[in-house]
């Protein structure tokens, strides 16, 4: 709405930042992040954001939940939260705080869109993803020189876009045969997202991990192989949110050394 009224300016548009939180852990925001949020007058953040983080914003900030259910989203008429569009009409700067980084799954690519058909200014602020936290956080390389040359984010909602079998084989079909693999969003579909890969040609015995959590305090981990994960991972009751990583890389998991002052007999000088 342009106001035109005798000598009133038209109202400058907001900004609406697309703003990538991280994993969970709130020091791993970047320093972008953290200005933003800390001087945000409206943030509007998903479900994956922790409160620890949302605690930076002011107490005063306007705080609007928009989190999407990871499933039943298919028939998301709006796919931005109508509210962000409004204040950004109405001239507030929007933080729109997002669970790792925006456009890793993340549904940035759409918000953007329709950012820009409503002439809403936007920029977007990267975060760390989760299988960069996880990796790090379990240390587990996700490329190495002797056994993984790349690595592919792939999402285990793909297999169940479609009707069944045709759908994972899709999936399969997008997958690289060689290289590390990181499903996000898997919890639900790990038993079919394991016998995919099998029947894709992975060696049952291929490493796999399961991090849940990961950067939380609560983080966890799981090791087995593509054959062993699923039951592994349900034994130990692991929960969302989780990544599963399979290949060769997680046998290069190496488990630091304890500080020489947590060892129990000290060197003496
Ligand atoms: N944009 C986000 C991903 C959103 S999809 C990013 O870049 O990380 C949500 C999925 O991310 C979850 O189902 C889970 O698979 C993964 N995920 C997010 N946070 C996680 C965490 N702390 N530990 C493990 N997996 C996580």
């Amino acid at each position: 709405m342009s106001s035109r009224v005798d000598g009133v300016r038209p109202i400058r548009r907001g900004k609406v930042w697309l703003v990538g939180a991280g994993p969970g852990d709130p020091e791993l925001l970047t320093m972008r992040a953290h200005r933003l949020l800390a001087s945000a007058s409206v943030v509007a953040y998903d479900e994956l954001v922790p409160p620890e983080v949302l605690a930076i914003a002011p107490a005063s900030a306007e705080r609007i939940p928009v989190g999407r259910r990871a499933r039943g989203c298919r028939h998301h008429e709006a796919r931005i939260h109508p509210l962000i569009v409004e204040r950004a009409l109405e001239g507030k700067d929007v933080v729109r705080l997002k669970g790792g980084d925006p456009f890793v799954f993340g549904r940035g690519g759409e918000e953007i869109e329709e950012l820009a058909a409503a002439r809403v200014p936007f920029e977007v602020v990267p975060g760390i993803s989760a299988a960069l936290g996880a990796a790090a956080a379990a240390a587990i390389p996700l490329t190495h020189r002797e056994c993984a040359a790349g690595v592919t984010l792939v999402t285990a909602h793909a297999a169940q876009a479609g009707d069944g079998v045709e759908a994972e084989d899709d999936l399969l079909a997008s997958i690289p045969r060689e290289g590390t693999l990181v499903f996000y969003m898997g919890l639900g579909r790990l038993e079919e997202t394991c016998a995919a890969l099998v029947a894709g040609g992975r060696s049952p015995e291929t490493p796999a991990a399961l991090v849940s959590k990961a950067t939380l305090p609560d983080e966890r981990l799981v090791v087995g192989t593509v054959a062993t994960i699923a039951a592994r991972a349900r034994e130990a009751d692991l929960e969302a949110p989780a990544l599963l990583v399979v290949g060769e890389v997680v046998a290069r998991r190496v488990e630091s050394p304890a500080l020489a002052e947590d060892a129990p007999t000290r060197v003496a000088r």
